[in-house]
């Protein structure tokens, strides 16, 4: 992937920003293993690195933490927010396309009155707005609830009443809806690390993990941790180690390996459970094989060019694009100004964007 936004947790030692919680490993795990006291150091370390992405320290051992680098420390909804790359935004700025996002950490019907607002104020060529309780609530309740087709349906008159004001104020309203992953119940729990740990091998030493929800990423320092590990794996059923040339093909081999030399992944349905993400069991999760059947994204317009290309995430970015572009070019046309006034816009928009870095 070009955006190296893959994985939470990375092997980097020398990067790592969290030398300063080393002292912690001496805390009882009964403690630390507790989520509110992971939340709360979480927010506070947040604060102190000055991250500015998701931050949750999750379940990683304090013992091993400073092994370890996090790959979100910035905002993917703001220009410069991917680790690698432009993002839609950086786009957007670039072009001098003047648009709304929502803010992540307030909630969804807080983001739509944002989005209302902004939409009243006529000055706006494109808006991402970022609903993420769907997934929250997938996470807990399972894919089969009741709830899920409940929050569908609350969904409905609020994407009414957000088309309702758009055309009040704008003449053409073209909506995309897309998730980025779909979700699968959990049936089966794999304590893969009590099948490593009996190996005996050292981690930082001769070998490190990180265990993800439905992966398992190994760094090696010495052969015989690398074979010990591999053949151990081989004998574990529930997943399988994914073959670079498979990785390549999708789009996650990376040549430094910066997220692991080995990959294993496990079976939709299985989650490895205790792992660095956490220590008790969760009804749903995501991050199988994108080929597995639960894995499939959704991508719903009120228009109906899309190209055919448009299948998989990295794709939206381009129908973003060029949506964002013939919205820019329409509303330019509608307004014709002399030419001075569109460089006093231009002006207003790269303003305004400072404001919100
Ligand atoms: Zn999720």
């Amino acid at each position: 992937m070009d955006h190296r936004n893959w994985c939470y947790f990375v092997y980097d030692p020398a990067h790592s920003p969290f030398r300063s919680l080393r002292p912690l490993r001496w805390l009882p795990r009964a403690l630390t293993s507790r989520r509110f006291f992971r939340r709360r150091l979480s927010l506070a370390l947040k604060t102190h690195l000055k991250f500015r992405g998701y931050f949750d320290l999750y379940n990683i051992p304090f013992e091993h933490i400073s092994l370890f680098d996090f790959s979100e420390r910035k905002n993917p909804l703001q220009p410069g927010g991917m680790n690698r790359g432009p993002n839609i935004f950086d786009r957007l700025r670039e072009r001098g396309i003047a648009w709304h996002v929502s803010d992540p950490t307030l909630g969804e019907r807080q983001n739509l009155d944002g989005l209302l607002a902004e939409i009243g104020r006529e000055q706006i060529d494109f808006a991402f707005l970022y609903w993420p309780a769907l997934d929250g609530l997938l996470h807990r309740v399972g894919n089969a609830s009741p709830e899920v087709p409940a929050k569908l349906a609350a969904y409905e008159p609020w994407l009414r009443e957000l088309m309702a004001r758009a055309h009040e104020h704008y003449e053409e309203v073209h909506l995309t809806i897309f998730s980025d992953h779909g979700m699968a119940n959990c049936d089966r729990l794999l304590d893969l690390c009590a099948r490593i740990e009996p190996l005996g091998l050292r981690m930082g030493r001769e070998y490190a993990v990180v265990y993800d929800s439905t992966m398992a990423r190994f760094w090696f320092f010495s052969e015989r941790a690398r074979r010990a590990v591999e053949e151990r794996l081989r004998q574990v059923h529930e997943g399988r180690i994914v073959p670079d040339a498979e990785l390549e093909e999708l789009g996650a081999l990376f040549p430094d390996r910066h997220f692991g030399e080995l990959i294993f992944l496990v079976d939709e349905g299985t989650l490895i459970v205790p792992s660095d993400m956490g220590e008790r069991p969760i009804r749903a999760m995501h991050g199988y094989h994108p080929d597995a059947p639960q894995s499939y994204a959704s991508l719903l317009t009120n228009y109906d060019d899309v190209p055919a290309g448009i299948t998989a995430i990295p794709h939206v970015h381009h129908l973003m694009a060029a949506q964002a572009e013939r919205a820019f070019q329409l509303n330019r046309d509608f307004a014709s100004p002399p030419s001075g006034e569109w460089d006093l816009a231009g002006g207003q928009v790269a303003e305004r964007d400072h404001a919100h870095a």
